[in-house]
């Protein structure tokens, strides 16, 4: 048997840290729920998991339409092209490049609007300047969880005729005013990708208001097929699986807890970072339910002495990993730089470069946010 050496036996306390670790239920919870697909042998296409994971996100998230498909990527792309969007789109470049590519991919033209120095979010008074005659939409981002400014959005859009989809990848089970979030806009993409705060392995959902939206996603979602003779429309491949559903529903019995579990950790985090000179934290929004997804830290330079990306490489050396999220901001990533040259969204620009998602998952120990919040707070003094 080979020898262990000393830096192989670990103690939790210097065991490497992730950004993030996926929430799953126990292995039995799942294999009895997954004994149903070897009994059907119907794996996909729209089955018995897939209707059950549909009626009780209907609920969950207090919406009245839903679609559930392969990954929120997708989910992104097929309702840019239900809700028939053309030409210009007014969106932020402080999200996952995902939004953007989804645009592109899409036949649109992303034009860049500037984030709110507090929440991230789109900055409602710079939108209407950059609308023109080409302009179809507004894709903003309800960024970490942070909501966008809808009543203003909302007012813009009715203003000049626009559709309006927000980008929830964020924003799993949120109530704003007393209402699911996915009850604001044409229509809302939540992604449950396995990194997010409700997971189906991957997989993703657009909630709506129209329900001939739904249709049409269906049919994106299942190649345009209407029956086995009829093809009325020219669709894709982006069903959502038995598995992911079985996945979903599993994750989804535990969900208020894992969400009860972030926010303790949350707290751990405010106790120690709270009212310190140079370091911003997120701050609470009035009329929202927060699901606590991410824990953003922007570290403000000339205040600390010190930057955001000597903290996250000195984390790093001790196996603490935080993620710069995001940057660079999408305008700005290697396949859109000649494309969106002169863009100028100097928030965002900043904000990108000072900003840190520390460690969040349901499981994080009060000890680990201890380690992490001391390694930062050592380089700052
Ligand atoms: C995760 C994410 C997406 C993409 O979702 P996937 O399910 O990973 O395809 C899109 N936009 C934002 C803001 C995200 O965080």
């Amino acid at each position: 048997m080979e020898e262990k050496n000393d830096n192989e036996i670990r103690t939790e306390q210097n065991k490497t840290i992730y950004v993030t670790k996926s929430s799953m239920p126990s292995f039995d919870e799942y294999t009895s729920k997954i004994k149903q697909i070897w009994d059907s042998k119907w794996m996909t296409n729209m089955g018995r998991l897939h209707k059950e994971l549909e009626e009780k996100l209907l609920a969950y998230l207090d919406v009245k339409h839903i679609s559930l498909l392969v990954n929120g990527h997708m989910s992104l792309e097929m309702t840019i092209q239900a809700l028939g969007l053309t030409g210009e789109v007014i969106t932020t470049p402080f999200t996952f490049v995902s939004t953007t590519h989804a645009m592109v991919r899409g036949g649109l033209t992303p034009v860049f609007c500037d984030i709110n120095e507090d929440d991230y979010t789109i900055d409602v008074s710079k939108i209407e300047n950059l609308i023109t005659d080409k302009t179809s939409a507004i894709i903003p981002v309800h960024v970490y969880g942070n909501i966008c400014n809808i009543e203003e959005i909302e007012k813009i859009a009715q203003r000049h005729n626009l559709k309006v989809l927000y980008d929830a990848a964020h924003t799993f089970g949120i109530r704003y005013k007393g209402k699911g979030v996915g009850t604001y806009g044409d229509a809302s993409v939540f992604s449950f990708h396995a990194t997010k705060v409700f997971n189906t392995i991957e997989g993703g959902a657009v909630t709506f208001q129209n329900p001939e939206i739904g249709k049409r996603l269906y049919n994106l979602k299942n190649f345009g097929i209407r029956s086995e003779t009829e093809v009325p429309s020219v669709g894709a491949n982006a069903k959502m699986n038995e598995f992911q559903a079985a996945m979903g529903i599993c994750n989804l019995v535990h969900i208020n807890e894992e969400i009860e579990k972030r926010k303790q950790v949350t707290e751990w985090y405010r106790q120690r970072l709270d009212n310190i000179e140079g370091i911003v934290l997120r701050k609470a929004q009035h009329n929202v339910e927060y699901n606590y997804s991410y824990f953003p830290v922007q570290f403000v330079p000339d205040l600390l002495g010190v930057n955001r990306d000597e903290i996250y490489e000195k984390l790093k050396e001790d196996d603490i990993y935080t993620r710069k999220y995001f940057y660079p901001i999408t305008s700005r990533v290697q396949c859109y730089k000649k494309m969106f040259e002169e863009v100028k969204t100097p928030v965002a620009e900043r904000v990108s470069t000072n900003i840190l998602t520390l460690p969040l998952y349901a499981d994080l120990k009060e000890s680990q946010v201890e380690r992490i919040t001391k390694r930062i707070l050592d380089q700052i003094r």
